[in-house]
């Protein structure tokens, strides 16, 4: 026998012990859920290992669990590669599980209640101590020349070690000295059973509740399909994911070529946080021959299929395939392609048989989606996946494919335009767009920023060029019949003509270097100004993104555009007409620059605009008091 020694937790362990140990949490079975899940990964190392070398393994690989009513305990036993002292001391005692070093934060953080905490995170090892007063975990690695260890702890500040004589089998035996008021409850078999099979009927060990042998141990993926009940998946779907609801859609392929493999693909109802700290949480489980080669595989899809969740076990790889070299096989690669297809394949086809149905999807899993537009190979099918808000749409809810648009689209009309903005009550006040109602030709509302890379990446659908408002053709909009028309105004007179181009390039003047140009405009109605983007350059909305990333923080050179039969413009005309230096119109110009980059985003300092704006209230409220008189 080795000596005892006494090894103090790692601090993260002990505050996430101490959360586990008070714990009120209600669901307190899962700390089997999480203990058959390990005694599982173990034997999974055990038979990777083995049917990569070719042997065959003469101890069964299987998981016992034992109840002792007098003791008080609940043990379970497993044979798979078990753990040396160091292996031992690295995994429970520091944290190895990331879910688990995410929780305890979380937990500390306070912001969300332990309940869907636990129950969202795999909490592993350490959810033993909901139930245990004590924990005794003995355990003999795999490995020859390691000692079987013995591993105690009351789960509070330390654990004592102690490495064995004895001749123990290959494996791990965890013994739960249950707290006595979970004793009755957890000590009997009935009750064991019955949480083995609602959480942990599909591992793929056969798993032992006393004499009796608990799970059904099918890979549901390889059954034929007609057999397997819309029950079934979803059970196998909750014990893959821990999801506590039914998949939104599930997907069961059996392929034979260009490669031979079957995939049980689910998309979950509700989207995850698809950029946010769970990223890596994504990937199929890749299993050769039943045996199950990698967790979560990066390979088989693209991170925009990340919302999918299932498994993939082909018969064409070697079992001796090293999960690094997983990457660059050319196998996965026509594995993912296939599966690829497929997934766009069915989203097209709910798409097409039901709108509501994948209007559903696409609120969950929508945002995570658009970044396929990187995916160029799958270019038109993602073009009929996607979907926005749209002018043409009820609220902001609303959404349109660009099939949709097309089938609004005004005669002759070449091109589907969009427009960025913060929000559709924005947007329908938008200058830019000013032509596009007045011509009552549809633009698609853009709210996210990837929206616009979406654009940049397809350029076209089905023959129509995607086109910014800001950057559409005046002329092509001219042709189209004007459904809402202003109060029309007087045309200028030859004479006005040639004044309005002494103001525009007094306007120049006195904005200087502020813009690249004054001129007529051909999109405005309602506004009096806007500020247009000099020819060829990328839209605003793409413009500021890259000025973040550069950290640049200048205001961007524009055109500024004129609506000469605006009242305010009139007014201008008629004033300049009269005295070209009179103070007004160098006023009026700035106020109506500054107030153009307001609506933009780009005025950093209002002090001079607020200064103007009360100079000319004051003004004008006395002309009022005297008009009233
Ligand atoms: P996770 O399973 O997510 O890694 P756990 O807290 O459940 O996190 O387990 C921590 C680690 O302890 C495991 O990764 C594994 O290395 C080791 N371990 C736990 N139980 C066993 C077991 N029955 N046999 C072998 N190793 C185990
Ligand atoms: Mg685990």
């Amino acid at each position: 026998m080795g000596k005892k020694t006494t090894h103090k937790f790692k601090a993260e362990v002990s505050q996430l012990l101490d959360i586990l140990v008070h714990s009120l949490y209600t669901n307190k079975e899962i700390f089997l859920r999480e203990l058959v899940s390990n005694a599982s990964d173990a034997l999974e190392k055990v038979r990777f290992k083995t049917t990569a070398e070719g042997g065959e393994d003469e101890v069964p690989l299987e998981i016992r669990i034992e109840a002792d009513k007098d003791a008080g305990t609940v043990t379970i036993t497993d044979t798979g590669v078990g753990m040396t002292r160091d292996e031992l001391m690295r995994n429970i005692g520091t944290i190895a599980h990331s879910g688990t070093a995410e929780l305890a934060r979380m937990a500390e953080e306070g912001k969300e209640s332990l309940d869907s905490l636990i129950g969202r995170f795999g909490v592993g090892f350490y959810s033993v101590y909901m139930v245990a007063d004590e924990v005794e975990v003995t355990t003999r690695s795999i490995d020859p020349a390691a000692a079987p260890v013995a591993w105690t702890s009351d789960g509070r500040n330390d654990y004592k070690l102690q490495e064995l004589d004895d001749d123990l089998p290959r494996g791990t035996r965890i013994v739960v000295r249950l707290k006595k008021d979970l004793a009755d409850q957890f000590t009997n078999t009935a009750h064991l059973k019955s949480i083995i099979n609602k959480h942990s009927n599909f591992i793929n060990f056969p798993i032992h509740v006393g004499e009796e042998r608990v799970n059904t141990v099918t890979a549901l993926w390889r059954e034929p399909k007609f057999q397997v009940t819309a029950e079934q998946y979803a059970e196998f779907y909750k014990f893959l994911t821990f999801d506590s609801e039914d998949p939104f859609d599930t997907l069961h392929t059996s392929v034979d070529a260009p490669v031979q493999f079957n995939a049980l693909m689910f998309t979950p109802a509700t989207g995850g946080d698809p950029f946010g700290m769970n990223r890596e949480n994504r990937g199929l489980d890749l299993y050769v021959r039943r045996v199950l080669i990698e967790k979560q595989n990066k390979d088989l899809l693209p991170e925009y299929l990340g919302f999918i969740k299932g498994v993939v076990d082909t018969e064409d790889l070697p079992l001796n395939i090293s999960r690094e070299t997983l990457q660059d096989n050319i196998l996965i690669r026509k594995i993912s392609s296939t599966l690829v297809k497929q997934v766009l394949d069915n989203l097209e086809k709910i798409a097409k048989d039901d709108a509501d149905r994948y209007e559903t999807f696409w609120n969950a899993h929508g945002t995570l989606f658009k970044a396929g537009y990187m995916d160029f190979l799958n270019k038109d099918k993602f073009g009929r996946l996607v979907r926005f808000n749209s002018s043409a749409s009820e609220d902001a809810k609303g959404l349109t494919s660009f099939a949709d648009y097309l089938s609004r689209a005004k005669e002759g009309q070449k091109e589907i335009y969009y427009a960025y903005g913060p929000s559709r009550e924005a947007l329908g006040l938008s200058p830019h767009l000013e032509v596009f109602r007045k011509k009552g030709v549809e633009v698609l509302y853009l709210y996210e920023p990837i929206d616009e890379f979406v654009m940049d990446a397809l350029r076209d659908f089905d023959g129509h060029a995607l086109v910014s408002a800001e950057h559409a053709d005046m002329a092509a909009l001219d042709a189209f019949e004007t459904i809402e028309q202003d109060a029309p105004s007087e045309a200028l007179t030859e004479e006005q003509k040639s004044t309005l181009d002494k103001l525009l390039a007094r306007i120049k003047d006195v904005l200087g270097d502020g813009v690249t140009e004054v001129k007529v405009s051909r999109r405005l109605s309602g506004s009096p100004v806007c500020l247009a983007n000099p020819d060829g350059n990328v839209t605003s909305s793409m413009d500021k993104i890259m000025r973040v990333i550069s950290k640049d923080t200048s205001i961007p050179k524009k055109v500024l555009e004129v609506n000469p039969d605006h009242p305010l413009l009139r007014n201008m005309l008629t004033i300049f007409e009269k005295s070209e230096d009179d103070p007004f119109i160098d006023q009026a110009a700035n106020q109506l620059f500054e107030s153009a980059l307001l609506l933009e985003g780009y005025l950093t300092d209002p002090h001079a605009l607020v200064g103007r704006v009360q100079d000319l209230l004051t003004k004008s409220s006395g002309w009022y008091v005297e008009t009233k008189k």
